[in-house]
């Protein structure tokens, strides 16, 4: 299933231009046209998805191997030791921007905890 004005989809479907990274038979990636570290990279299942709470019976294989994907990047990019974070954001108060579930993978860099400013 795809949605025919959802930007990642159009990704998917080699309409609109990325710098893939990675690809599985569920899943994708690519650079963040935006990058908020050294690698920021977004996963993404094939399948349009459009939050973490439209994830239904029978997607859990397919948000597995967001993992499995973040895993094999983050090897590649040399971060795996030093650490990495992988963050999915939900609806607006998280700051979803995009609606097509979409883990980032930030890594090269310290990052702080929690992961907003004080006060
Ligand atoms: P979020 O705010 O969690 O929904 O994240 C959306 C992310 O998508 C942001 O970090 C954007 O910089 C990124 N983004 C938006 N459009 C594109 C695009 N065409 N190619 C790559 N990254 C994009
Ligand atoms: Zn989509």
């Amino acid at each position: 299933m795809s949605s025919a004005d959802c930007l990642f989809c159009k990704i998917v479907a080699g309409e609109l231009p990325a710098e893939i990274i990675y690809e599985s038979e569920s899943v994708i990636a690519f650079r963040d046209i935006n990058a908020k570290a050294p690698t920021h990279a977004l996963i993404i299942p094939r399948q349009h998805i459009a939050t973490i709470n439209d994830i239904g019976e029978g997607d859990e294989a397919t948000v597995g191997h967001l993992y499995m994907a973040a895993k094999a990047i983050a090897a590649e990019e040399g971060l795996a030791d030093d650490g990495y974070r992988v963050v999915m954001n939900c609806n607006e108060a998280a700051g979803q921007t995009v609606f097509h579930i979409h883990l980032h993978l930030l890594g090269g860099r310290t990052m702080g905890w929690p992961p907003w400013p004080p006060g």
